[in-house]
């Protein structure tokens, strides 16, 4: 997601902006202009500055662009068969991800990172211009190091996730040896967050534990895969270590609630991930009115989720989570700048990065309200356009 940015841009003539900026959220009949990477300006449009350039919105609405902080981005194969089997009645269990650590493991570097940043132009497309990649489906020192050596050269928000699962051929206690040893060591330089699958069937609170523990000593924020399949102590670790983020958050006990509107950390919820494996989705009001900070992502991975599309996510929370519209765009924006405790995205305020959406539409309700069309007209980043 690159491009580079010259002088400034006006963008005028919005019919609604949305900022999300907590100090105006919303503004009608707006203008924004860019200077360089940055937001410089936001208000009404009649009151707007000149600029180099202009873009004339023609009532239709902007938005920043879209935050995806949970992403699964380097991998090799397929598992539609795999869908399909589930959509015929098959349970979905963690394992599968074995499946995909075969043939990532079988893949060479050039095969892994076109298709990393094809999925990652997928997303461009679809007016994300933050995303966080984790790796996970390599497994061994080598493989887990080449997956975020790829993961780096498409995003600074990249996490080491060496515990995905155990892989066939390990001990689960040797293996938690070797991912808080030395596949940390050589994963940690190329990182910027450590993820842990805290869950039945993959890593249990006190392996969790120490994997976060020893992420947090190396330097790296922590990021816990939690409640995913069901209640487990990974949300309320993820709350006692100070964790950025929770993620998944589909199965909740009160307690976990309340660590997490107490302890500030972000659940992340992953709907594409229920309608993947048709499971319950998340409760977000539940969270929301709680005082929970939410955040939406993808999830985008081959097994559980294979969308690389922010809009699907938005309509999903909006249908099925209990969101309203605003509160679900305000998860995939703010939220996900949030989830990754970056303040300079996921709002167009003054010094902001200006990363920008604009849609064919005249409000941001309508990525609910008109679910699996192609909204988003044009997508800037940094204050380059890059769709
Ligand atoms: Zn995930």
């Amino acid at each position: 997601m690159g491009g580079s940015a010259g002088g400034s841009v006006l963008f005028d003539r919005i019919g609604l902006l949305y900022t999300a900026d907590p100090e105006r959220e919303e503004l009608t009949d707006a203008a924004l202009v860019t200077e360089g990477d940055r937001v410089a300006w936001v208000g009404r449009s009649a009151d707007a500055p000149a600029a180099d350039r202009r873009v004339d919105a023609d009532g239709r609405a902007v938005l920043p662009g879209f935050v995806d902080s949970h992403a699964h981005l380097v991998f090799a194969g397929d598992r539609a068969a795999e869908f399909a089997a589930r959509m015929a009645g098959e349970p979905y269990r963690a394992g599968g991800i074995r499946v995909t650590v075969a043939a990532t493991r079988a893949a060479d570097d050039a095969v892994l990172a076109g298709r990393a940043a094809r999925l990652v132009a997928e997303m461009t497309r679809q007016g994300t211009t933050t995303v966080e990649i984790k790796s996970g489906y390599g497994l061994t020192v080598e493989d887990e190091r080449r997956s975020l050596r790829i993961a780096r050269t498409l995003t600074e928000e990249t996490t080491f996730l060496g515990a995905h699962v155990v892989p066939p051929e390990a001990d689960p206690a040797e293996y938690v040896d070797l991912v808080t040893g030395p596949m940390l060591a050589a994963c940690a330089p190329y990182a910027r967050w450590v993820d842990v699958f805290c869950e039945r069937g993959a890593f249990d609170g006190d392996q969790a534990r120490a994997v976060l523990t020893a992420g947090l000593r190396a330097g790296l924020g922590a990021r816990v895969h939690a409640g995913q399949l069901g209640e487990g102590p990974g949300v309320r670790l993820a709350c006692e270590l100070g964790a950025a983020s929770a993620d998944h958050c589909t199965h909740l006990s009160d307690a976990d609630v309340t660590a997490l509107a107490d302890s500030g950390v972000v659940a992340t919820l992953l709907p594409g991930a229920e309608f993947s494996t048709r499971s319950p989705y998340p409760d977000a009001r539940r969270l929301l009115d709680a005082g929970v900070t939410v955040a939406l992502a993808t999830d985008c991975n081959p097994g559980s989720s294979y969308t690389t599309s922010m809009p699907f996510c938005v309509a999903l929370a909006v249908r099925e989570t209990g969101m309203t519209p605003l509160e679900a765009v305000r998860a995939a924006t703010r939220g996900g700048a949030a989830a990754l405790r970056r303040d300079d995205v996921g709002t167009l305020r003054p010094g902001a990065r200006a990363d920008l959406v604009l849609l064919d539409a005249p409000s941001y309700v309508h990525l609910a309200y008109r679910p699996g069309t192609p909204l988003v007209a044009q997508v800037w980043r940094g204050g380059a356009r890059v769709a």
